[in-house]
């Protein structure tokens, strides 16, 4: 390792200006702080975390939503971080404390077998291309689901576009690309390094980039060639599309991206929520959700603000008394800033 810190330092040194890498994974920002990674670096290399955290981007409407299905008397289950996340309406949490049927699950293999008892049950769907393929297969077995599943690429893009955070490079997550593989990637134009998770992994990744800055690259390179292959895994990719198909999708501190957002498919609208419980869904005034907060969950999540620029930070908001998503999970920037 610490033959990788020096030539760490020296392309720093050699590059002679302030670069932004970009972590986009959540796994990578527990790894980069748990790690000290951040404390490693020469002073003109700087670590941002980006949108890597499932719960984080999940839309406020869409946790206005799944509450107020919960608070109508839908039975809901869906991982444990998602129950705590406030929303205007109150969290999953809250809902069953009024109680509503909310049930926290590990695997949709557990909401499944939620079914035989409770046959209304709601999965709320949640992540990237690593778990929408479980998704899709409890929806062939007949499970309901409200999907915010995501795409990943299309964020990436998006943050290039708004050009509000100059990225001199990605650490491309590596759980996506075991499913996604490398092309997806290609011609973005900043350098990118898909990296595995250990401490070693992550400055190997860093170096990488570094080493394209210098040379005046911008390529995507594998460092994380254990688990990602080229192609990624196309059994998962086509399960993936067998189900669901590519829309518009609501993330937190983006709004819309174009053809970021996993919709259910007409052939399986009989498992779709957002069909099932349309008249509920309506009845929602989800000009609520749009109302401002002292959360900087959207700017921590592009980049532009940290945990310790959020007025509430440690004073009010905490992993006890989480004010906004990124305090919630494990994954979260605000739940690292605090731990480490
Ligand atoms: S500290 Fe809490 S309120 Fe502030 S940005 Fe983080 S999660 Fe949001």
């Amino acid at each position: 390792m610490k033959k990788v810190i020096k030539k760490i330092e020296e392309l720093a040194e050699e590059i002679g200006r302030d670069v932004n890498l970009m972590e986009v994974c959540g796994t990578h920002t527990q790894a980069v702080a748990r790690h000290g990674i951040r404390a490693l670096m020469p002073k003109n290399v700087h670590l941002t975390t980006g949108p890597g955290c499932p719960v984080c981007v999940t839309a406020q409407e869409d946790i206005d939503a799944i509450v107020n299905l919960a608070l109508a008397g839908i039975p809901v289950a869906t991982y444990g971080d998602m129950l705590r996340v406030p929303g205007y309406y109150g969290s999953l949490d809250e809902a069953r404390e009024k109680g509503a049927k909310v049930f926290s699950v590990y695997s949709v293999e557990e909401a499944l077998g939620l079914l035989d008892e409770w046959r209304d049950l709601v999965f709320f769907g949640l992540g990237f291309e690593t778990t929408t393929p479980m998704t899709a297969y409890a929806i062939k077995k007949g499970l309901t689901v409200y999907s915010t599943h995501k795409l990943f690429i299309p964020a990436m893009k998006a943050l290039l576009k708004t050009g509000e955070l100059k990225i001199d490079g990605f650490i491309s997550p590596g759980h996506v690309s075991t499913i996604i593989g490398v092309e997806p990637y290609e011609g973005m134009g900043v350098p990118q390094a898909i990296t595995g998770f250990t401490a070693e992994d992550v400055l190997v990744g860093i170096y990488m980039l570094l080493k394209q800055i210098e040379e005046g690259r911008a390529d995507v390179e594998n460092e994380y060639t254990r688990s990602v292959r080229k192609g990624g895994n196309p059994a998962a990719l086509k399960a993936i599309f067998e189900v669901f198909e590519i829309a518009g999708g609501n993330w937190r501190g983006f709004g819309i991206i174009p053809k970021s957002g996993l919709e259910i498919k007409k052939k399986f609208s009989k498992c779709d929520a957002k069909v099932k419980y349309k008249s509920i869904l309506d009845k929602v005034d989800f000009s609520k959700s749009r109302r401002p907060t002292p959360c900087k969950c959207g700017e921590i999540i592009r980049g532009l603000k940290e945990s310790k620029d959020c007025p509430v930070f440690k004073k009010v908001c905490s992993p006890e008394n989480p004010v906004g998503p990124c305090m919630v999970s494990q994954e979260g920037a605000c739940n690292v800033a605090y731990r480490y």
